[in-house]
């Protein structure tokens, strides 16, 4: 039987129970977490998935983790490298941060440079905003820039204490937690929408945390992506007894949502290797639109992108 408790509000994300002890948070748009996470209580200790784009909002989940559930965190599971799901890291320095090793290895790669890329950056980019601000005259530009500002100061205000912490336990294929509860398997078939994705399959419950290889009613982020393989994982994952499924960026999704998210990878594909065996151009990549069964979803903005993107990998592979 499942047990609904009051769920407590946060600041940088809203909480849904989808099972007696499995908990999705959904990001808060602007509040500095920027993609979904959760957590598992195990039965004597809590899982959580993912760490957020700033340590305020992973420390905000691991304080309401564990006054909910009892338990202390001692397992925090990057599903992969990108740095709205791990700079965060540095509030788990203390329990196990687990992902596959080459995650660990792109972590420890890329994120110093990026950070301090961010952070050269970040002065100019505020003095920007801030005068769009000032300039603009419309009501409702000046409310979308107010947003911008206070988004820009949530995450600026981390650089200060920001320390890039990296998983300090890796595995291959698969590991599972065994819990007094139940048990969590963290399994990754390889790289779709980065080159390594790990997912967390709760059998019991019939429920899988995806991270980033499923978006709910949201374009899909290509930029890191490997396509083809993305759409070979949804399908092994199509065959998982799973009738949940949290993505990391939207609402909580279904099958149909994973049918969806592999639809459009192959409609993505068709696209693009139609438009190369046209002999069409990269300028020409500006004419392809997004397809009508994608059109409701959100960040459309992102859709030249992974035509470009794609184009280019196709063109040299
Ligand atoms: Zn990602």
């Amino acid at each position: 039987m499942t047990t609904t408790k009051t769920l407590p509000s946060a600041k940088h994300f809203t909480l849904q129970q989808l099972a007696d002890g499995v908990y999705a948070a959904y990001v808060k748009e602007h509040m500095g977490a920027f993609s979904n996470g959760g957590f598992v209580d195990l039965g004597e200790s809590v899982l959580v998935i993912d760490a957020f784009l700033t340590p305020q909002a992973a420390q905000e989940l691991r304080d309401i983790a564990e006054a909910i559930t009892g338990h202390p965190v001692r397992h925090m599971v990057n599903t992969h490298w990108h740095g709205d799901h791990v700079r965060g890291n540095q509030v788990y320095a203390d329990v196990a941060i687990i992902a596959t090793d080459t995650t660990k290895n792109l972590i420890a790669e890329h994120l110093p440079p990026r950070i301090e890329a961010i952070r050269a950056q970040a002065p100019a980019q505020l003095k920007a905003l801030q005068e769009q601000f000032d300039n603009a005259t419309d009501e409702a530009q000046k409310a979308a820039f107010a947003v911008e500002l206070a988004q820009f100061h949530e995450i600026d205000s981390t650089f200060h204490t920001l320390q890039i912490t990296v998983p300090n336990v890796t595995f291959e294929n698969k590991m599972t937690l065994h819990g007094t509860r139940r048990s969590a398997e963290l399994i990754t078939l390889g790289g779709g929408h980065s080159p390594s994705d790990i997912f967390v399959y709760l059998p019991q419950d019939k429920i899988i945390f995806m991270g980033d290889l499923l978006f709910v009613n949201n374009q899909l982020a290509c930029w890191n992506a490997n396509e083809r393989e993305w759409v070979q994982i949804l399908e092994q994952i199509e065959a998982f007894d799973a009738v949940q499924f949290v993505p990391g960026h939207g609402p909580l999704g279904t099958l149909e949502d994973v049918r969806a998210n592999k639809q459009y990878l192959l409609d993505l594909l068709q696209l693009v290797e139609a438009h190369i065996a046209d002999g069409g151009t990269e300028a020409g990549l500006a004419d392809l639109k997004v397809p009508a069964a994608y059109e409701a979803w959100e960040f459309g903005s992102i859709f030249p992108g992974n035509v470009q993107k794609l184009y280019a990998q196709l063109k040299n592979s």
